[in-house]
């Protein structure tokens, strides 16, 4: 039994109940050491094996789950937030159907959505953007040029841009030239929902400047667009003149 967990943004209780419960019975665990709350650990079983992926390639990894399925053990990988965002499974995932292991997805609350709630925001606000663009910049893995940040950021829509704490003047830069004005709100969200969370409301123009004050580099979310801001329409959904399946409008 293998189980790719989404271990939730930081917060030890924001697994959900049955990625807890997996982690629960699990015999082996592989968790992304860099970025998973070592708390979500402390209530394996006696004996779990425990395994710190960080410092382990893909070959190692799959070896691992692989034996642990020869033993007919539970074995959970456990990824930050939720694992279908930059999580690197996929190659995981066809490595264990080329042995012809099957496996099951726990999803997990990612990252962008615990930034959004440290910093209360709703990223669709209507007239404001119905879209919400997750990105980052390149670093060592390539992004496909189609998808430059200057050409996403043409949308003026609410983006999240992930991997990229370290590089916000290139960021911004690319974030004006693409369309936004450079006084467009902008959040730097560091490590939400852990105890250290830190939010730092700036703009567009003066990301760099706000990070380098507060000493962040790294687990950061940058989060950009006039969500942000104050202006914006109240919904369809909830306006009394207006008549929808489930309620008839007030005459
Ligand atoms: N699968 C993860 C993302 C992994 S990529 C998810 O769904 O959230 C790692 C990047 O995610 C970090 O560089 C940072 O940009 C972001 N990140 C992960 N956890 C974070 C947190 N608690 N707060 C802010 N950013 C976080």
């Amino acid at each position: 039994m293998i189980d790719f967990v989404g271990a939730g943004p930081g917060a030890p209780d924001l697994i959900t109940v049955r990625g807890q419960q997996k982690l629960m019975q699990a015999d082996i665990v592989i968790y992304a050491g860099s970025l998973v709350n070592p708390a979500l650990l402390e209530g394996t079983k006696p004996g779990c094996e425990i395994y710190n992926s960080a410092l382990m390639t893909l070959e190692e990894v799959v070896e691992v789950m692989l034996r642990g399925e020869r033993e007919g053990k539970r074995v959970v990988r456990l990824h930050t937030g939720d694992p279908c965002i930059y999580g690197a499974i996929r190659e995981q995932m066809d490595l264990l159907d080329e042995q012809g292991v099957s496996y099951e997805v726990v999803p997990g609350v990612s990252s962008f959505i615990g930034a959004a709630a440290a910093v209360k925001a709703e990223y669709t606000l209507p007239n404001v953007s119905q879209t919400v663009i997750l990105t980052r910049m390149a670093g060592r893995t390539p992004v496909p040029d189609k998808e430059d940040i200057e050409k996403l950021a043409s949308h003026g829509a609410t983006m999240v841009v992930f991997l990229s704490a370290s590089m916000l003047d290139e960021l911004s830069k690319k974030l004006v030239q693409g369309g936004y004005r450079p006084d467009t709100p902008a959040a730097i969200v560091y490590k939400a929902t852990w105890p250290d969370e830190t939010i730092i409301r700036t703009t567009v123009e003066q990301l760099a400047e706000a990070a380098n004050e507060n000493g962040i580099r790294k687990t950061a979310l940058i989060l950009v667009g006039d969500f942000l801001g104050d202006a914006y329409e109240r919904s369809k959904l909830y306006d009394p003149a207006f008549t929808h399946e489930f309620r008839e409008a007030s005459k």
